[in-house]
């Protein structure tokens, strides 16, 4: 059933790997693909990592993929201020890899180090800042919290933008908070609500790479772990999708999901498309 497409979109984290671990059949089926001349994306809404970190990280893991086929909520995020705001200042709640891709696209972060509890919270100035950002950071602390929630409250023309929305993240001992717990607590402190997330289930990630790979939406198909980014984005973007078993949803999470929001197909692992074109 799989043979049919000509593009073929992955999520990261519980389709292909969990932390560095590959899981079963991915990279086998990565290389299938390859050998079939078939065009392959990555699509992630982790922003933790720049696409050039996830490019090496793939290699390690055994597959190399040319940059433009790397889209991550981190660059998207960054490729989208670019175009709409370019050169504008943002306050960033995120770990390095977000940090870098906005500053590559030329933005003004102007928090670009780690801050650190012991600093004076008002000790930056806040009067340029035309965006806060957030994504998934582990390093989330009260300094970063207190000025969020100042420039927030303080500053209505700031605007609130997020990579995604996730509230977890798959790994290997279990899930952890995600990007969407960044959201909340800004939510909860300013009252506001985020303006924009740029990362599935949004179309732009979908939109991004059809265009790149010059293919067309029936011919391609996305395998994701999560319904409520990767699947139902896909259903709404119009593009085939694959439900893989492997992450964070469990055969027993579909038992009440309305017909129209789930996927095409499902499967357990790769192994099990691997085993589809033999
Ligand atoms: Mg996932």
């Amino acid at each position: 059933m799989f043979e049919i497409f000509e593009t073929f979109l992955f999520d990261g984290d519980g389709v292909l790997y969990k932390e560095n671990s590959p899981l079963p059949g991915a990279m086998e089926f990565l290389h299938l693909l390859e050998k079939k001349d078939k065009q392959i994306f990555i699509l992630t809404n982790n922003s933790t990592k720049t696409r050039k970190e996830f490019q090496e990280k793939l290699k390690n893991l055994g597959i190399s993929l040319p940059i433009n086929h790397i889209l991550t909520s981190a660059s998207l995020t960054a490729e989208y201020l670019k175009q709409k705001a370019p050169n504008s200042s943002v306050y960033v709640i995120g770990e390095q890899g977000l940090k870098q891709e906005l500053l590559l696209a030329g933005l003004d972060v102007v928090n670009n180090w780690e801050e650190k509890n012991e600093e004076d919270i008002f000790n930056l100035n806040f009067d340029n800042i035309d965006y806060v950002i957030t994504g998934m950071d582990r390093n989330f602390n009260y300094t970063k919290i207190a000025r969020a929630t100042h420039i927030l409250v303080n500053y209505k023309n700031v605007q609130f933008i997020a990579t995604n929305g996730d509230f977890t993240f798959p790994t290997v001992k279990g899930l952890i908070p995600g990007g969407g717990a960044m959201i909340a607590m800004l939510e909860a402190l300013s009252n506001r609500k985020v303006e924009t997330i740029i990362g599935k289930p949004a179309s732009l990630m979908y939109e991004t790479a059809i265009s790149i790979a010059r293919s067309k939406k029936d011919l391609s198909i996305m395998f994701g772990d999560r319904i409520e980014t990767d699947i139902y984005g896909a259903n709404k973007a119009g593009i085939n999708s694959c439900l893989v078993l492997s992450g964070v949803t469990s055969m027993n999470d579909l038992g009440d999901l309305e017909e129209d929001s789930g996927p095409d197909i499902i499967i357990n692992n790769l192994e099990d498309a691997v085993n589809d074109f033999n």
